[in-house]
């Protein structure tokens, strides 16, 4: 593309909170032909909130509860800890503090609280810590799933306390942004690390081609790589730091403007209006600008 066109195209991407960093970035929209979607904070508002509450230590209530996963969840920066948090305030509770405090990336926290070794994540992160899951705890967890909702499991001293559900709102915006994807006919991929029944129940809900689930934050990147493998000219659009590596390696990175200055530094466009309709006008302006010059 020329230099005026290219000046043209970011200019009116501007005007629309859409900052394209580089005339690189304008040209390569033109091609994607596949669109990745993080599931949280880029489709869904990244807002969760607490739905459900099932206790299985007997003498503790669903407050109590709460209020030590609270603990535990307070120096995380993960939106399911925030969800946990925003929780014990509602409820009204001062939260303790938490001692040699542990965050393993992608599936969880641990810490001391109250003398009582505590640990919060998913069922993965119970298994490898020897976390019993009796056969009526894992019927809970694919109920809540099924439902769309993200169980957070939450164990004391070795063993499983409580499952506590956490769900998001999808993006008004999301479900239009994918509709016009398909009648473009851009393949649309949902890449998230939340489980696979509640990712699927979610790419149900939205029509999506292809959900991988269960991702670890460094896997994001291989999956880009592996669609590009196949031929696709691979768009990604992200929020979070375990984005970053993904947005990178992706032909088109696009940053969600209310992500993480991680992902907003590793993207080649920001959506600062944080919607995914705009990643459809990125693609569209591009397309226009290329054409325009031919
Ligand atoms: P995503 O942003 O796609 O949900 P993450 O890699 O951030 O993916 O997290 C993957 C999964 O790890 C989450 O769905 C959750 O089950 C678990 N997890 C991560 N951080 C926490 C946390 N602070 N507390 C509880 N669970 C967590
Ligand atoms: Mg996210």
């Amino acid at each position: 593309a020329t230099p005026v066109a290219i000046m043209v195209g970011t200019g009116v991407g501007a005007k629309n909170g859409i900052l394209i960093k580089s005339g690189d970035a304008l040209q390569s929209a033109r091609d994607i032909n596949t669109v990745v979607l993080d599931k949280t904070g880029t489709i869904t508002e990244g807002k969760p909130k607490v739905t459900d509450v099932i206790v299985y230590e007997k003498g503790l209530n669903s407050d109590e509860i709460i209020l030590i996963a609270a603990a535990i969840e307070k120096p995380s920066e993960h939106p399911l800890a925030e969800a946990i948090v925003n929780e014990a305030l509602a409820r009204g509770t001062l939260i303790p503090d938490v001692e040699d405090f542990q965050a393993v990336f992608g599936k969880g926290v641990m810490g001391v609280c109250e003398g009582k070794k505590c640990m919060a994540g998913n069922v993965g992160f119970m298994n490898e810590n020897d976390i019993t899951l009796s056969s009526e705890i894992q019927t809970a967890i694919e109920a809540l799933s099924e439902d769309g909702k993200t169980p957070l499991l939450f164990a004391m001293d070795g063993k499983l306390s409580a499952v506590i559900a956490v769900a998001d709102t999808v993006k008004a915006s999301s479900m239009k942004a994918i509709r016009e994807l398909h009648d473009m006919k851009i393949e649309v991929v949902m890449l998230t690390g939340d489980n696979k029944r509640t990712a699927q129940a979610v790419q149900k809900r939205l029509g999506i081609n292809q959900v991988v689930a269960e991702v670890l934050p460094e896997d994001k990147e291989k999956e880009i790589r592996r669609l590009q493998r196949e031929g696709k000219k691979v768009a990604m659009v992200g929020d979070g730091i375990n984005d970053a590596p993904a947005l990178a390696a992706a032909d088109v990175g696009i940053a969600i403007g209310a992500g993480t200055d991680v992902a907003i530094d590793s993207a080649d466009i920001i959506l600062m209006k944080s919607r995914l309709t705009d990643a459809i006008t990125a693609i569209r302006l591009s397309r226009a600008v290329i054409r325009n010059i031919k």
